[in-house]
């Protein structure tokens, strides 16, 4: 019989709920986890006693879900998820369950949790397992199964669906058939369940060991033609040249390449060819080309991003990285264009920039080719080190300082303080107040007060 080692806290802590004629159990995650031999430290229990009880029982208490039964309780250092035994009333809005009904019994709460692996349940007073589903057995043989009858389970919360996609790639699980067969006829649900929900399981997906498992579990139960649809497309667009793959499965090996301890990269990973699928030609010579897909790509992911409500940080991290994913550094290139490159991606962005181009490397050749990487990044480190400005802050010369030599403020302005930070990444030396200076006011003079003086051939048409 599985027990559970119970700390001296949980301990104290349960005693204050049977002291006062209430049951006290650990549920879900942190119990499949310890049995797997997994590190926990996020606690949930659950409970007879009504929230308000719990309440009345300790000092701290924070009602941080009353609606659905939950407070949270500090207690000698940790926090601890509390819910009220309960079932859930329908889904309508697929989001949260449009009302609770609370019950006296811990066999009525597990019974409406997703799946087996998660509906089991620690006595917090002496650390026995209780197993109404099986889930032993689940655990002991790598399945993923849902409670019951998996078409009603998956007909009241579609998100079910895809949380089994993102377990089976947490936890490297297979999906149980009758399971699997459900998840497949009801996967066009997922199109009502809210982005924000979606949004975290993809996440939880890019943060496991291999998200490739849910991925083609999306992928063969149809939830990725509705959830991430621009990325199921790239299924059997083949590619050219190295490339074993077709567009869809090489996002996914990137993707799986890409580093665990970088969501955000792997997320790149996952989508930075998107666009070959709309960019595609055969040239009249036979040659397949996707021409500019890296922009095709940053458009789609954009959309992807914005549709799933990603953050305008997290948004911008990880299509700076799919933008520029096409760099083709060789030693000739001068240190002015080094020093472009640098501005064009951001210096804080190039670690991840080469993680996203030795993931890309990977799924084409199963290998890395780091010597052109390790040689850019030495020059990039050198090229930093004498470097004066990267970027029009860094200038010797500023808007106030322009405007007080004559140039009015505006668009104007932005244009010159541009047209200084060129001349600076061609030449650092030219980065000081007076030349700066005067580089200025004759860009001002013969370009924008008096172009027509001077304009040459090529500009003039
Ligand atoms: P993790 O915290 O690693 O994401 P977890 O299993 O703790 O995994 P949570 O989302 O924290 O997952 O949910 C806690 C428990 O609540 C689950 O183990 C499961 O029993 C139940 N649960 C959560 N979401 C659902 C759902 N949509 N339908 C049914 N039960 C759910
Ligand atoms: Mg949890």
């Amino acid at each position: 019989m599985a027990t559970f080692p119970i700390s001296r806290s949980i301990r104290q802590f349960a005693d204050r709920f049977t002291q006062a004629g209430f049951s006290i159990y650990i549920v879900g995650g942190a119990v499949r986890d310890h049995l797997l031999g997994r590190k926990t430290n996020d606690f949930d229990f659950a409970t007879d006693a009504q929230p308000d009880e719990v309440m009345r029982l300790f000092r701290s208490v924070i009602p941080t879900g009353i609606k659905h039964g939950t407070v949270t309780v500090l207690f000698k250092g940790s926090s601890f998820e509390v819910t009220t035994f309960r079932i859930d009333g329908t889904y309508a809005d697929n989001r949260h369950p449009d009302s609770v009904k609370f019950v006296r019994s811990l066999e009525e709460d597990l019974r409406r949790r997703d799946f087996t692996i998660n509906a089991l349940a620690v006595d917090a007073t002496n650390g026995k397992v209780i197993d109404f589903h099986h889930g032993m057995d689940d655990l002991k043989s790598q399945s993923i199964r849902a409670i019951g009858d998996p078409r009603k389970r998956f007909e009241e919360d579609a998100l079910r669906i895809l949380r089994a996609c993102r377990f089976s790639a947490q936890l490297e699980f297979s999906i149980e058939i009758e399971t699997r067969s459900a998840m497949a006829s009801l996967s066009h649900r997922l199109a009502s369940v809210s982005a924000e929900r979606i949004r975290t399981e993809i996440m939880k997906m890019m943060e496991s060991p291999r998200p490739s498992l849910g991925i083609r579990v999306m992928h063969d139960t149809l939830a990725l033609e509705v959830v991430l649809p621009e990325l199921a497309m790239g299924d059997n667009i083949s590619q050219k040249g190295a490339h074993r793959l077709d567009v869809l499965q090489h996002g996914i090996a990137a993707c799986d390449s890409a580093p665990q301890s970088k969501p955000l990269v792997r997320l790149a990973a996952l989508l930075h060819d998107i666009g070959k699928v709309p960019t595609k030609r055969v040239t009249e010579s036979g040659e397949t080309i996707f021409y500019q897909h890296e922009i095709e790509s940053e458009n789609m992911a954009g959309n992807i991003l914005r549709r799933l409500k990603f953050s305008n940080e997290e948004r911008n991290i990880v299509l700076n990285l799919i933008r520029n994913h096409m760099f083709h550094y060789t030693p000739d290139w001068t240190d002015g264009a080094v020093r472009r490159f640098i501005n064009r991606v951001g210096t804080d962005a190039i670690a991840d920039l080469f993680d996203l181009r030795l993931a890309d490397q990977k799924a084409i050749h199963g290998q890395t080719h780091v010597e052109n990487l390790v040689e850019f990044q030495n020059r990039i480190d050198q090229v930093l080190k004498q470097s004066t400005a990267l970027t029009t802050k860094d200038l010797a010369i500023n808007g106030e300082d322009l405007f007080r030599l004559g140039i009015p403020k505006g668009p104007i302005m932005g244009v010159i303080l541009k047209q200084l930070l060129e001349t600076v990444l061609d030449d650092p030396t030219e980065n000081e107040f007076e030349k700066l200076g005067t580089i200025a006011l004759k860009f001002y003079e013969q370009r924008i007060l008096h172009p027509s003086r001077n304009h040459s051939p090529t500009s003039s048409s």
